[in-house]
């Protein structure tokens, strides 16, 4: 079917567009000669339609542009793009094009045509072939390059081919297409070729996690925000002029990270990488480039503690495609690996855009690119390693002879354990109390046991609960001594309250019966059991390998030999330490005198910056006012001051001080089950000397987090808050906020 004059025009305009688009093209000759390749096409395919039903030369041209404006090539390419279906489809030959437009594009037209025969057979010789066929073209990347745009354009339309057809060339893309599209550095290319195949082999997955993606955006783009602030700041303090942005992940990136994980999109936590573009001349050299990632990098880790084995440094050795960045992972706020790109302005166009962006930066020189040529070579060398052929270079530094590994708390802090070291040897690094208690980690946000073992960078969160005691199979895997020596004396310890337990029910029992029994009747009494030891009694009591049942009679006989009873007390003294007696509350503030903080002192005010309450450790500041900053001891704004202030700086005594409530924040770690956000309101609600102005609580998995808005009048009443709430089941930490 003839072309209608409306669709002419449309035509007309489609190829405007690519013109516009099409940076490279300079001179009226250029534009003239990329003409002659769009008239020539236009004309062979006029009597042909695409499956859609639109003009076949919609899609040459669109082709022509995804090589002019998304690959960056010039107009070789471009016009080669127009003619690649010409031979294919219609009665032109290789000499007509050579005729009309010379040597050159007659071979990359030919090398089209030729690919598209190799790529009909079957999947598993495709890359074989692709590889030979790699192998022997000697003079032009450009056919490959231009094949990709013609595949990127069928599988943007690919709503038109039955659906048959669409699984087979959305896995090929996968398969073929995107692996090369990667090779030659082609990266947005690549992401797009993914995506697009995800979307037709599984429509399903692709739809929820764009929806996904969508509906945690706003979260995300908050986090985002608060993450770069700090550093759009020192790049401006150091007057590096960039930008600076979050890069969300591709549907089908996440995708795999799903399928290879097996977990779900929830736990994906690295969604969006954050890239760091810096502007530079357009003759910028590559050392001052790199030095310039270098300096980015120091400067980043001012701001955020990074993740030693995780440096990717491809600015000194760039991938084999031509990619050239630096790589950093950093602790993010909420415990959360961030990873960082830092880029110039030429390494970012070259990374989207591939190897042809060298044109832009060179000047002068036609043709002849340095970069492109040695692209080509590293490609057949890589090729030719069958081995390597489409595997990814994955360069994870393995730190295997250092003795110490970095291990990640949930707020990125660095703890050193001994290489080897297992999640409980970690949990009895923290705190002894908390190995006593672990039932389980999470290791790098993944459900882990006790017995796994750690690696340098692994980011470990323990889980405990109140009613776990140590098990003696953990010294099985428990590493290090000290881990093992801890769980043996927990485990004696353990049979100790057993053996109180035992007591207890023993004197229990005895005064329900109303009997007085001494030592030599108990060792009677055990001797009936055929045990040795009075504490080996009570602890098969305790534990419930005797019953009671079993001893009544036996007490009871053993008693009706006596006659008198005991009585027994004991009493607790609380000894409350007084405070000394107030000191004059006007005239001069001395450092040398310690200010003594009570209800009649009014010549003070508590810093900002740090919140104390009474009871903190704390020292004063004098003002010229003669007033008193009360900060605590370790505010970093304090330290500043007493370095360069110290005759200012005065002991402070907290002293009897009820006037007043003091806010804090506290945030609350557990694991979630029924009543728990009860009982945590239910204490606070009953503790006298605390209130409450905030509750926020949240559930992720089986992991709850609070944050509680409290006003106490001291350190002693917060501290005591704070240990009611971790003896509640299922609060693992409790900890407030600086
Ligand atoms: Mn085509």
């Amino acid at each position: 079917m003839a072309l209608t004059a409306e669709e002419q025009t449309y035509i007309e305009q489609l190829y405007d567009d690519l013109i516009k688009s099409a940076k490279r093209l300079k001179t009226d000759e250029d534009i003239a000669f990329v003409r002659k390749a769009f008239e020539l096409a236009n004309e062979a395919h006029s009597k042909m339609r695409r499956k859609s039903g639109e003009p076949y030369i919609i899609h040459p041209i669109a082709v022509a542009k995804i090589v002019a404006s998304e690959i960056g090539l010039g107009r070789k390419a471009i016009a080669s793009a127009l003619l690649h279906d010409v031979v294919e489809d219609t009665d032109y030959t290789v000499a007509d094009i050579e005729r009309m437009f010379g040597p050159k594009i007659a071979s990359i037209v030919e090398g089209l045509t030729k690919i598209s025969t190799i790529l009909d057979q079957d999947a598993s010789k495709q890359i074989e072939n692709f590889r030979k066929m790699l192998m022997t073209m000697s003079e032009d990347i450009r056919v490959i390059m231009i094949k990709l745009a013609d595949r990127l354009h069928n599988m943007r339309t690919l709503d038109s081919m039955p659906e048959y057809k669409q699984v087979k060339i959305a896995s090929e893309t996968s398969n073929v297409y995107a692996p090369l599209a990667e090779r030659l550095g082609l990266y947005s290319i690549k992401t797009e070729l993914e995506d697009l195949s995800l979307k037709f082999t599984n429509p399903i997955a692709y739809n929820e996690i764009s929806k996904k993606i969508n509906e945690t955006q706003i979260d995300r783009d908050k986090y985002i925000d608060d993450f770069i602030a700090p550093l759009k700041k020192i790049m401006d303090d150091n007057d590096i002029k960039c930008t600076i942005k979050g890069r969300m992940k591709s549907v089908y990136s996440i995708w795999r990270k799903m399928q290879k994980q097996n977990i779900p999109f929830e736990d994906v936590y690295d969604l969006f990488a954050i890239r760091i573009i810096f502007d530079h001349p357009d003759d910028i050299t590559d050392d001052k480039a790199r030095e310039t990632c270098y300096r980015i990098m120091s400067l980043i880790t001012n701001v955020y503690e990074y993740h030693p084995d995780r440096i990717r440094d491809w600015v000194k050795k760039p991938k084999l495609n031509g990619y050239e960045a630096l790589h950093v992972t950093v602790m993010g706020p909420q415990g959360r690996w961030v990873e960082i790109q830092i880029r110039s302005r030429k390494m970012d166009d070259i990374a989207e855009k591939g190897i042809a962006s060298h044109w832009k930066y060179k000047t002068g020189e036609k043709g002849n690119n340095p970069g492109l040529n040695s692209l080509i070579e590293n490609m057949k060398e890589t090729l030719s390693n069958s081995e390597s052929s489409f595997d990814f270079l994955d360069d994870f530094k393995l730190d295997i002879f250092t003795k110490e590994i970095h291990i990640f708390t949930p707020k990125g802090e660095i703890v050193d354990i001994p290489k080897g070291s297992t999640v409980i040897d970690f949990a009895y690094d923290i705190h002894t109390d908390v190995g006593n208690h672990a039932i389980a980690a999470k290791v790098n946000h993944k459900m882990a046991p006790l017995s796994q073992t750690l690696y340098s960078g692994d980011q470990v969160e323990i889980l405990t609960s109140r009613k776990q005691t140590p098990k003696i199979e953990w010294l099985n895997f428990a590493m290090s001594a000290r881990t093992k020596s801890l769980i043996k004396k927990a485990l004696k310890a353990d049979k100790s309250t057993d053996i109180d337990k035992g007591q207890r029910m023993f004197e229990k029992k005895q005064k329900e019966l109303n009997l007085c029994l001494d030592s030599k009747d108990i060792r009677h009494l055990r001797e009936k059991f055929d045990i040795n030891s009075d504490d080996e009694f009570f602890y098969q009591l305790g534990s419930g390998q005797i019953k009671e049942n079993d001893i009544t009679e036996i007490m009871t006989m053993l008693d009706k030999q006596k006659n008198t009873k005991q009585d027994g007390f004991f009493t607790k003294f609380w000894k409350l330490g007084m405070g000394k007696s107030s000191s004059t509350k006007d005239g001069k503030i001395s450092h040398k005198d310690t200010f003594v903080i009570n209800d009649a002192e009014k010549r003070f005010s508590l810093a900002t910056c740090c919140n104390p309450i009474p009871g903190d450790e704390v020292v004063g500041y004098i003002t010229p006012t003669n007033m008193v900053i009360v900060h605590k001891k370790d505010c970093p704004e304090l330290k500043g001051l007493a370095a360069t202030h110290g005759e200012k700086i005065v002991t402070i005594e907290w002293e009897s001080y009820k006037g007043k409530s003091y806010e804090v924040q506290i945030n609350i770690e557990g694991i979630d089950h029924l009543g728990l956000v009860y009982n945590i309101t239910k204490l606070i609600s009953q503790e006298a000397n605390v209130n409450s102005n905030m509750l926020h609580f949240e559930t992720k998995g089986e992991i709850f987090t609070g944050k509680i808005n409290l006003f106490v009048q001291n350190k002693y009443n917060l501290d005591n808050l704070i240990r009611r709430m971790l003896e509640i089941d299922g609060v693992i930490k409790v900890s407030r906020c600086e």
